[in-house]
Parts: structure tokens; C-alpha cells; sequence
């Protein structure tokens, strides 16, 4: 007898992987040139050159027993320590070691959260469309109720008012990513603010605290003045996952952290249950060699300019076609409205008639919309454009 669940997970098609394996195979048939993939979410500009140097001089410099052993469960302190001085210089907090929990990227780090935060059968998550298909399956993993709150399709900010009728007195998160995967919008300082004093008001009425885990892996990926709020210093009761899969471009490297800032109700005991829902899934110690790297590399830095370039390119020219699309400050994805409103359609004609490869809405729990990843080269976007231009006429 087989796990049903984990079966029924193991086998169920991926949307995007299903459409990335599709574009390989054309590729093979009509050419490479003639493919125009948007599926994929995997960076495509270098890390940053300081990273391999370090890779290279941690390597030649410490001794191999140590660079291939096991860290401590949540990492090695001066690793942490680290990256708590690079946050606490950028963002004015006064975090240290003992705030970090170090994990294989975000995806562990917000399982582990889940975890730690289901309480009992009953408890809640909350999250926002469009949001990243994954949490379903963590939260319902970890034993919780996932509960989806309808997407603002105006800004793609929050629906607060919507939100504010899904809490329940089983609420005991809410999940929000910014900047947003897929919509490419950063929640606003005011969003932020109006939905932490939701949380306040909505915690004190049920007695209980109600966290924000802000999902941050494209914190860093932000463009022209834009300044992604850093939520902790506008919600005490803020848990960051954190990754360096796409803001060093590392996504192969597997590293990120969960923080738990003193300021967290029950701070200290929250921590210990993010360790042990660690310990329990199989994620503790990731990758020695990468977290020395992340210990000299904290405050390290992505060059922007190519995604700059592609997301002002895309944008314009799809603006000019006649597409809409919401305003895109940060991460690498544009967010558009399907021209017949049907996205899930419209991406099957791209995909036949044109080799476009889009990613419908309906994947993220917002239909109407399709998803363009534009961590691609600068000529597969411009060899692309025609198609963009010959689908929208053919829907007029
Ligand atoms: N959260 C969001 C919003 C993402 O887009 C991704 C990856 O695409 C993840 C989490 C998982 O990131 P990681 O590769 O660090 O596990």
C-alpha cells in the first residue's frame, strides 16, 4: 500500500513543467529560434562574480573535511550572524544569529513555517491571489486549511476588505509574496500598513496572534525608484522566508533562511517549532560549502540591468499591441490580461499556433490572465514579438 496523497501529488501534471518539456521538444523539430518560452521562473542572469570567486577560494582554502561536513541544524552561526548584520545595516533591525534559520531555499523554509503553525486540524492559512501554486500543497501537507483571498485585479494589491471576511478565529497566518510571483507588483507601504492593523485588530478579537510569513525570494529583484517595504519594521508579528535562489541567481545552490524576530509573539518558542518542523520534513543542515560562501557574500548584490531591459521591452511593446498588463516594479514576471479573457485558451493557441509559451492564471489562482517569465534573452523576446502582435489579432 502507497501513500495516496503523496502519490496523487508525485503523478498530477505540472502546468509549467508540462509546457517547458513541450518547448523542448519543438525546439528539436522547429528549431530552437523558433520556440519562445515564457514558462519558467529560472534566472537567467549570472550570480554575481564575487560568488564563484568566494566558491573558488573557499574551496582551495578550507580544509576538506570541513567545507564537505555537516553545519549545525540551522546553520553555522558566523553564517547567520552574518546575514543578520547585512539585514540589520540595510533595514535599521537588530537581529543575530538566533533569529536564522538557514534552509534549502524559500520552499523548505515556508513548508517548515506551515508546520510550525498548524496548530491542530482546524487551523487556517490564508493567502492572496495570484499567488505561488506551492503553498497549496505545503499547507495542506502541514495538516492546515488553505484559504484564498480573490485577487485585486485593479492593482494587484490586497482585497483587504475580502480578506478581512476569510479571517477566522482558526487564522493563524497569512502567507503574502512581494514582490509577486506572478504579478510583478510590490505591496505598497500603505497595503502593508493596512493590513497589519487587520492583523492587530483581528488578532485581539480572536485572542491569538495572526503572523505575516513573508515569501521574499524577489526581494532584491526591484526596478527604477521602486523600495520594497521590508515588512518586519511594519508588523511585529512577521516571519521572513527568505531565498538566494533568484536574487544571486543561485536557485541550484539551495539556500535561504526562515527569520523569527524577537519582536514575533512567542518569538523563542515559534523558532524551536520552525527547528522542529525542520528536523521533521529533513531539512536541516543545507549545503556546507554554499553557506560559507552566503557568510562572506551577505550583502552581495544583483546586476538588474538585463531583466530591467527585458521588462521594459515586453512591457512597451505588448502596451503598444494593445495588451494590459499589471504594472510590473519587481521580480522577473509580467502579469497580462488575456485579450478573449480566457487565458487558459489563450495560451493553448499561443502554444499551437505560435510556439508562445505562456503560463494561464488558473495556475495561480487567477483566471483571465497569463504569466510571461522575462528571465530570457533579450532576442528570444524581440524574435517574439510578432507572435504577441499576430495572437492579439487574431482574438479582435
Ligand atoms: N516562493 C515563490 C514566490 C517562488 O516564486 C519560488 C520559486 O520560484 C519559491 C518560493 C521557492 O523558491 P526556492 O527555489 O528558493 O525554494
Amino acid at each position: 500500500m502507497l501513500n495516496k496523497r503523496y502519490y496523487a501529488l508525485g503523478t498530477e501534471p505540472s502546468f509549467i513543467r508540462e509546457l517547458f518539456m513541450y518547448g523542448l521538444e519543438q525546439a528539436k523539430k522547429v528549431g530552437a529560434e523558433n520556440v519562445f518560452d515564457y514558462s519558467l521562473g529560472n534566472p537567467s542572469i549570472p550570480a554575481p562574480k564575487k560568488i564563484n570567486e568566494t566558491i573558488c577560494d573557499v574551496v582551495s582554502n578550507v580544509e576538506s573535511v570541513k567545507l564537505h561536513g555537516y553545519s549545525v541544524a540551522a546553520g553555522f552561526e558566523d553564517a547567520r550572524a552574518a546575514v543578520a548584520a547585512d539585514l540589520n545595516r540595510r533595514f535599521g533591525t537588530d537581529y543575530t544569529a538566533a533569529n536564522l534559520f538557514f534552509t534549502c531555499g524559500a520552499a523548505p523554509a515556508i513548508f517548515a513555517t506551515f508546520c510550525a503553525l498548524t496548530a491542530d486540524e482546524e487551523s487556517e492559512i490564508i493567502t492572496i491571489a495570484p499567488f505561488f501554486p506551492e503553498y497549496k500543497v505545503f499547507v495542506e501537507s502541514a495538516g492546515a486549511k488553505f484559504k484564498i483571498v480573490p485577487a485585486d485585479t485593479e492593482a494587484f494589491q490586497i482585497n483587504l476588505s475580502s480578506l478581512d471576511e476569510t479571517i477566522s478565529e482558526h487564522t493563524q497566518a497569512v502567507i503574502i509574496n512581494s514582490p509577486n510571483n506572478p504579478s510583478g507588483v510590490v505591496y505598497t507601504e500603505e497595503t502593508l500598513s493596512a493590513l497589519a492593523d487587520l492583523l492587530r485588530r483581528k488578532g485581539e478579537e480572536y485572542g491569538h496572534p495572526i503572523y505575516i510569513i513573508a515569501d521574499e525570494p524577489y526581494r532584491e529583484l526591484v526596478y527604477g525608484d521602486v523600495k520594497v517595504p521590508f515588512i518586519p519594521n511594519i508588523y511585529e508579528n512577521t516571519i521572513v522566508c527568505y531565498s538566494y535562489s533568484k536574487s544571486l541567481s543561485l536557485p541550484g545552490e539551495r539556500i535561504g533562511y526562515v527569520c523569527v524576530p524577537d519582536s514575533c509573539a512567542d518569538s523563542r518558542d515559534l523558532y524551536a517549532t520552525v527547528a522542529g518542523a525542520a528536523r521533521a520534513s529533513g531539512h536541516v543542515c543545507p549545503p556546507t560549502l554554499i553557506q560559507k560562501v552566503i557568510e562572506i557574500c551577505a550583502s552581495e548584490m544583483p546586476d538588474l540591468e538585463a531583466y530591467e531591459r527585458n521588462r521594459n521591452r515586453l512591457f512597451s511593446s505588448l502596451r503598444e499591441m494593445g495588451y494590459e498588463a499589471a504594472k510590473p516594479d519587481g521580480a522577473f514576471y509580467l502579469f497580462v490580461k488575456a485579450p478573449n479573457g480566457d487565458a487558459m485558451q489563450f495560451s493553448l493557441d499561443a502554444k499551437e499556433k505560435e510556439n508562445l509559451l505562456v503560463v494561464p492564471g488558473e495556475v495561480f489562482g487567477c483566471p483571465g490572465y497569463f504569466r510571461l517569465s522575462y528571465c530570457v534573452s533579450e532576442e528570444m523576446i524581440e524574435r517574439s514579438l510578432p507572435s504577441f502582435k499576430r495572437m492579439i489579432e487574431s482574438y479582435r
